[in-house]
């Protein structure tokens, strides 16, 4: 195997990043932020991930445990719906890092948020889903709850050359998917896929696109594209990588091309 275990990285990463006190789970965030994204959306950036993407806008906080703040789940649900009724926004999500690294704190925090009208963004890589019938029933039983299931490239070789991982750890992010839908959530509406396409081959999006099908029919209908915004620290990444974009933008929205 060249790639690494993310599961095994994921135990790593939680002893960082993640603190029961009391007997209460408390997940490291580095910001609570307000943002443009779904029409509006209050933002915890969680730190921690099991991934490694070259890619990733949030890598120093991501690839690292560095620079953050603990908050039990209370605390997170008013800095959420502080943010959101000033600013007059529906919907609240985690982002930055992997909010399933704290499954409890998370499970936690849409309890309290079943309690209001808000709906919740569930931002996923999908790999602790998908491993774990269990936890998809738990997540589908909030109404709150809405899950987009980010994949990392369109085919297992993709996945190892954009994430670190091993491609055997890919399927998990299609099975994220069957274990939420077969959990009761209804596909492309309350779960759905999102997936990095900026250095795809056509001919794994077709596959990709293909085996969405073959889980619900809904589900390419659904698919929500993502392209790498070229922001300085971004660019440092991917060239130390030596991973180039077929297709990315400028933070201003333009097109943009890596040298
Ligand atoms: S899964 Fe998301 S947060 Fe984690 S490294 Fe990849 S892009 Fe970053």
């Amino acid at each position: 195997m060249t790639g690494f275990d993310p599961f095994m990285l994921t135990e790593k990463v939680r002893e960082k990043v993640v603190q029961v006190r009391n007997g209460t789970e408390y997940r490291m965030y580095y910001r609570f932020r307000g943002g443009k994204w779904y029409g509006g959306i209050a933002t915890g950036d969680v730190v921690g991930c099991n991934l490694r993407c070259k890619f990733c806008w949030s890598w120093r906080y991501s690839h690292g445990y560095k620079n953050g703040k603990f908050y039990n789940a209370y605390q997170v649900f008013h800095r959420l719906i502080d943010i959101a009724s000033r600013r007059g926004y529906r919907y609240l999500r985690l982002s930055g890092g992997e909010p399933t690294l704290s499954q409890n704190h998370l499970l936690q925090l849409l309890d309290l948020v079943d309690e209001t009208d808000y709906l919740f963004v569930l931002e996923t890589n999908g790999l602790l889903i998908g491993r774990d019938k269990r936890f998809a029933e738990k997540l589908a039983i909030h109404k709150s709850v809405i899950v987009r299931v980010s994949f990392k490239g369109a085919s297992p070789d993709e996945f190892e050359r954009l994430t670190g991982a091993s491609k055997k750890f890919y399927d998990y992010q299609f099975k994220a998917l069957e274990n939420l839908i077969d959990a009761g959530l209804e596909p492309g509406e309350r779960v759905y896929p999102a997936i990095m396409l900026s250095f795809s081959e056509p001919e794994n999006i077709k596959w990709f696109v293909e085996r969405l099908k073959s889980i619900d029919p809904a589900l390419p209908e659904s698919i929500d594209p993502e392209y790498v915004i070229l922001y300085p620290h971004v660019i440092d990444l991917m060239k130390r990588y030596g991973l180039k974009p077929k297709k990315a933008f400028r933070p201003n929205g333009l097109p943009g091309f890596l040298i």
